[in-house]
């Protein structure tokens, strides 16, 4: 299996059931107070800052743009290779996306590109924690700081995840920029039994100005003081959310050793055919996602052989975002973008089975299949 969500809830059923029953026998499906005590607990869990609850996490990043008052015709820096939410939130907008490339290595956006990018239009960079490991936070707040750029982290791959800035501090993914956008999509390192997502902040105002906009723009009941959309995390959701939370590590810690395991077995075995992941210096890696490459004319045989065995794997992504027609039209293009390493990952990439429920057994078929395929 791609992901297990059956038996990670298996193990952990009479609490989940019951904290779901919870909430049908109060009758407070919405705003019911499990989703305070869950934003209150995810907040001492991300080291204290305000935790605002949205519907999903593409509605977070769109409404963290919202908030920040970026307007119509204003740049926002936003990497190439990762998934569509970011630059549809700022299509959606009217803003202009600047793609920039990744490093070929973590699959993060390239800070020394990302510089070039910046021209007086710029207003913010929203950072994807591709993966689950987080980009080069001490250089994208430098430059964010040069500039007076708003930074927006995209955590929906890495939550969990831990920053050392060179001044050995150490902060969560999703802390560290002006808001951290995050999804509890089911399949997330933290995912509830439907939609669900979040906004962090450690700025006051902005916590109240995200709240208010994520509440239809109300200051008070039926006070409408901005256009702002409807966007909640039911009580349901919560409740599943504050049982997940207190296993979000030992989750994390599963994902790694499964990490581990396989970029053991492809250096001894595989080595030369499949390149495992690389972690950046500075950051811890959730694993997310475990992604390997290989020769680009291996890419999808390799993926059908494996599927023929019974072993599923994704593609992610197979397409950059500078080749998606819907927002052609609204995109700047830089002189110096050759988007040369997004262009390779994207027929390079391959994501293995990685879930919190993942046996040494499971993970030694495929790395014997993969053996099988460049035998
Ligand atoms: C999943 C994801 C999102 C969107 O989250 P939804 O809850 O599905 O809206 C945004 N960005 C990244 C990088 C994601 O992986």
């Amino acid at each position: 299996m791609f992901v297990n969500l059956k038996d990670q809830y298996i193990k952990i059923k009479h609490e989940i059931d019951d904290a779901i029953l919870d909430v049908v026998q109060s009758a407070q499906y919405i705003n019911g107070p499990q989703v305070s005590l869950f934003c209150d607990h995810l907040s001492h869990y991300l080291g204290g800052c305000h935790v605002i609850p949205c519907a999903n996490g593409t509605d977070a990043l769109q409404i963290a743009m919202m908030a920040l008052d970026l307007q119509p015709g204003d740049e926002v820096i936003i990497p190439n290779f990762t998934y569509a939410a970011p630059i549809e939130a700022a299509c959606l907008l009217k803003l202009r996306p600047v793609l920039v490339d990744i490093n070929p290595l973590t699959f993060n956006i390239d800070t020394q590109q990302l510089q070039q990018a910046i021209s007086h239009k710029t207003k913010a960079i929203i950072p994807v924690h591709l993966f689950g490991q987080c980009c080069d936070m001490d250089k994208i707040l430098n430059i964010a700081s040069q500039h007076n750029l708003f930074v927006i982290e995209d955590t929906a791959q890495a939550l969990g995840a831990e920053y050392q800035f060179s001044d050995g501090s150490r902060h969560k993914a999703g802390t560290m920029g002006h808001i951290g956008c995050t999804s509890f999509f089911p399949t997330k390192n933290l995912g509830c039994f439907g939609d669900g997502g979040a906004l962090f902040t450690h700025n006051e105002s902005l916590s109240q100005r995200i709240r208010m906009i994520a509440s239809h723009g109300q200051q008070s009941k039926y006070q409408h003081v901005c256009i702002g959309c409807n966007s909640r995390l039911d009580s349901i959701q919560a409740a599943v959310l504050d049982v997940k939370l207190k296993y979000l590590d030992s989750y994390i810690a599963s994902r790694q050793q499964a990490a581990d395991y396989y970029t053991q077995h492809i250096r001894e075995c595989l080595a030369g055919s499949v390149t495992a992941p690389t972690i950046a210096a500075n950051t811890t890696h959730t694993f997310h996602q475990y992604t390997i490459t290989v020769d680009a004319h291996h890419q999808v045989p390799l993926k059908d052989y494996l599927s023929q065995q019974g072993i599923p794997t994704m593609i992610y992504y197979p397409i950059p975002i500078h080749k998606q027609k819907a927002y052609q039209p609204f995109i700047r293009h830089t002189e110096s973008e050759s988007f040369s390493a997004s262009n390779t990952a994207c027929q390079s990439v391959l994501s293995l089975p990685i879930h919190t429920e993942l046996t040494p057994e499971e993970q030694s078929l495929t790395i014997t299949a993969i053996q099988h395929y460049f035998k």
